[in-house]
């Protein structure tokens, strides 16, 4: 029995599983690195500060999710939670931003940790695929990143999500919002710590799931009555060119989400078969950020999407995904000679580009041939001391039970034709 289990919270992924996790990093990549967006990888945790400043104090994120500690070192640091102050701190680091080709277009895919209460679709370790575009204000880029997530998500037949879109307006026109907002929830009866979170954060309020609160909530102060006209006509385009490209959303005026660095452009991608983890990526605008951590002011837009609960999302709605078999040919060699030169073969085979496996530790005609059905692979290539001693190798076609002898010499060309 082993002694040790995964921490709580945490899940492997291992095959055959797992090898859905890499189709989805793959789908929801595929539309990015098509579309100028340049992969980036940062490391596993980073200064403390950079998330209290970039996420924001006052967030759950930050406040009660984050694995911090100290180094032997002295170093006050923290695993990551999400991406993107990450990536804005490498792209700064880096004068990504400099080289006179702003939006400087990054993606990325890796882990993230939250100390959160771990239930289905809730992790504290879970992985994301996200892309940022740094550098630039223009509706174009916000209608861009919508567009290759709902691409990247219909790529994976997926049908049954919603995009939730809402705008939060810039420094100019959301400070008259919260304070009107802020005024509005000094008149309800709220806990100790909501009545803290109206006077720190009032937009995030709004977000509370609680029955109770939501009812209070009714006749709240909405942002887009609020919104100036920069922010109006902005958000209007971005409207406008998703609309024009097909892709449907929902207009969602409470959709303010945990991060405080949001401005204007916000989205969320739903999907109907998770329950109450229904969230499945989510992103928005960020015109603040970069001054926030110390950089220049470097408006930009982008988007996280969860790979735990698009594979959920994806058994929900009982999609098999079309994944090859990993192994092609399969080679079962029975006798010393046999083995030396079957294993050789499968060598040459693989240096061919065909996915070849072999039949390793000695195993009877029986045993082997049962490794090779379950490797899934198209044909199994089976050799005795009978065959070689005539040049030959028997080449059957696991789908028909046919079998035919193949010269040894011709073995790899014959492979590769029947494949094509
Ligand atoms: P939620 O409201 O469900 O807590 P969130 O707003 O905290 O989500 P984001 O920070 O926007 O999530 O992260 C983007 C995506 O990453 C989410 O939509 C989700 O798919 C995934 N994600 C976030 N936290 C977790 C987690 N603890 N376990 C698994 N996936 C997660
Ligand atoms: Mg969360």
């Amino acid at each position: 029995m082993a002694t040790f289990k995964a921490p709580k919270g945490t899940y492997d992924l291992i095959p055959p599983v797992s090898v859905k996790y890499l189709a989805v990093r793959e789908a929801i990549s595929a539309p990015l690195r098509n579309s100028g967006y340049g992969y980036i990888e940062t490391p596993g945790f980073e200064d403390v500060g950079l998330f209290a400043r970039g996420v924001g104090e006052s967030t759950d994120i930050v406040s009660k999710e984050m694995y911090a500690f100290e180094t032997k070192g002295g170093d006050q640091l923290a695993l990551r939670p999400e991406g993107t102050a990450s990536v804005l701190r490498a792209a700064l680091e880096a004068s990504l931003h400099k080289q006179g080709n702003l939006p400087v277009k990054l993606w990325y895919s890796g882990s993230y940790y939250r100390y959160e209460r771990p239930q289905k679709g809730r992790y504290r370790h879970f992985s994301q695929v996200g892309a940022e575009a740094i550098g630039a204000e223009d509706p174009a880029l916000d209608a861009e990143l919508i567009i290759l997530a709902d691409q990247a998500y219909r790529s994976l037949g997926l049908r049954a999500f919603r995009i939730l879109l809402n705008s939060l307006g810039d420094k100019e026109c959301r400070p008259v919002y919260r304070e009107a907002l802020q005024g509005f929830l000094r008149g309800l009866d709220l806990d100790e710590e909501t009545v803290r979170r109206a006077e720190i954060n009032p937009l995030r309020v709004l977000d509370d799931k609680r029955p109770d609160v939501q009812k209070q909530l009714v006749g709240a102060p909405v942002l887009r009555d609020y919104l100036c006209d920069a922010c109006k006509a902005y958000h209007e385009e971005v409207r406008a060119l998703i609309t024009a490209a097909g892709v449907a959303f929902e207009d969602d005026e409470k959709l303010v989400r945990g991060l405080d660095y949001y401005t204007r452009t916000t989205f969320e991608f739903v999907h109907d078969g998770l329950g109450s983890q229904s969230a499945v990526g989510g992103g928005g605008r960020y015109d603040g950020l970069s001054e926030m951590i110390g950089g220049p002011a470097l408006p930009s837009v982008g988007w996280a999407l969860g790979v735990d609960r698009t594979v959920l999302a994806l058994e929900a709605e009982g999609i098999e995904l079309d994944i090859p078999a990993p192994t092609a040919v399969f080679a079962v060699a029975l006798g010393e000679e046999a083995r030396r030169v079957l294993f050789g073969k499968v060598t040459e085979l693989r240096k061919a580009g065909v996915a070849a496996d072999f039949s390793f530790g000695g195993k009877g005609l029986k045993g082997a041939m049962k490794d090779a059905n379950r490797s899934g692979a198209r044909f199994a290539v089976v050799a005795g001391e009978r065959d070689l001693a005539e040049g030959l190798v028997q080449l059957k076609d696991m789908e028909s039970g046919e079998q035919s002898p193949v010269a040894l010499t011709e073995l790899v060309d014959a492979v590769r034709a029947r494949l094509a």
